[in-house]
């Protein structure tokens, strides 16, 4: 029965500190009241706490190896200290400085939105606005987010208008004076008169939002844009994020890796041997490409800085050239290509005379 704590981290009884801390980091900020909408859970959260608090102890997690849970109940002042510190410097990293040491309450905060989207090569060469219709909890607009009819309200009993209780709760360290918000009035400090009839005094609605996003450009497939601010309004909180999954359709011509562009362009056998300009395909419409004369079937021309914008400056575009071998002759291409047959075929006469003098 020793393993419980090990499980509950599920890490290895032979982790080292540094496994230790990594998976409770991981799990306590999957865990946690406030991390996270979908996967919060106090008591899993508390209890991942508690296995923390004795794996992360070198003298206790030794007890607790020999003797159980048994071996680590009742420890000592210090240990707890050092165990906050702990904890603290661990809250700091994964809740940015927003852990509860001396009874600062963590700022409520709304949940998250997330929407999706399918943009062009095109739109995502040049950056593009899209419009999404979402479900959005925001402050009421006909009580202004006081829950009260009228705006009329009077002091809370129960707080006497702080907003804030404090209670003393029993956790894994001990007991702890903990300053939470009064869940009478919400933390508003007052009571509604009457109870304002659009919200039912909740102060806070939800209704269809059309909300603009700037997707800028070079975005990739794939990526996952923040705007902050446009998720769900908590009441007395902030608001959480609006999370815009971007996806860029394929281009019928033009292959994209990284900010690199790629694609294929077809010249004549003509064209190949003495030289011309082509016209690619590019998200802004098309570019022309400079072959030199002597280019052969399967070369790639680079056109620097064509390719799409990145934070590190464009990318490249690449464009392979085919060269197309005629199907079909006129009569004067025919006689064309037969008097290039006949020099060709008199070079090699010519190498061959030069190779038998030689030997
Ligand atoms: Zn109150
Ligand atoms: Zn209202």
């Amino acid at each position: 029965m020793t393993k419980e704590y090990y499980e509950i981290l599920g890490v290895d009884e032979n982790a080292s500190q540094d496994e230790i801390k990594k998976a409770y980091r991981k799990k306590a900020k999957k865990y946690h009241p406030d991390s996270n909408k979908d996967t919060a859970d106090e008591e899993k959260f508390k209890k991942i706490n508690k296995a923390y608090d004795v794996l992360s102890d070198e003298d206790k997690r030794k007890k607790y190896d020999r003797f159980g849970k048994q071996g680590v109940e009742g420890s000592s002042s210090r240990g707890q200290r050092r165990a906050s510190a702990n904890f603290q410097d661990i809250f700091e990293q994964i809740f940015g400085g927003a852990g509860g040491r001396g009874g600062r309450r963590q700022s409520k905060r709304g949940g998250n939105l997330k929407v999706q989207t399918e943009i062009t090569l095109e739109e995502a060469y040049h950056g593009v606005e899209k419009s999404f219709k979402v479900q959005r909890k925001s402050e009421c607009p006909d009580c202004d987010g006081s829950g009260a009819e009228n705006g009329e309200t009077n002091t809370c009993s129960n707080c006497n208008g702080r907003g804030k209780v404090e209670e003393v709760r029993r956790t894994p360290l001990g007991r702890a004076r903990q300053v939470t918000e009064c869940p009478e009035c919400n933390g508003t400090g007052n009571i509604p008169e009457e109870k304002c009839s659009t919200c039912n005094g909740n102060g806070i609605t939800e209704k269809e939002e059309t909300i603009t996003v700037n997707i800028p450009e070079g975005v990739e497939d794939g990526q996952r844009l923040r705007v902050k601010g446009k998720g769900h309004t908590a009441r007395n909180g902030d608001s959480g994020d609006l999370y815009v999954f971007v996806s860029v359709k394929p281009h019928e011509s033009l292959e994209r890796r990284d900010s690199d562009l790629y694609t294929t362009v077809k010249i004549g056998v003509g064209d190949a041997a003495l030289g011309t300009e082509v016209q690619v395909p590019h998200p802004d419409g098309q570019i022309s490409i400079n072959v030199p004369e002597g280019t052969q079937p399967g070369q790639v021309m680079r056109a620097s800085g064509k390719g799409m914008p990145s934070g590190l400056g464009s990318g490249d575009l690449y464009a392979k050239i085919d060269v197309e071998i005629p199907e079909e002759l006129t009569e004067e291409q025919e006689e064309v290509m037969k008097q290039l047959r006949e020099t060709e075929v008199n070079e090699k006469n010519f190498f061959e005379s030069v190779k038998d003098f030689i030997s």
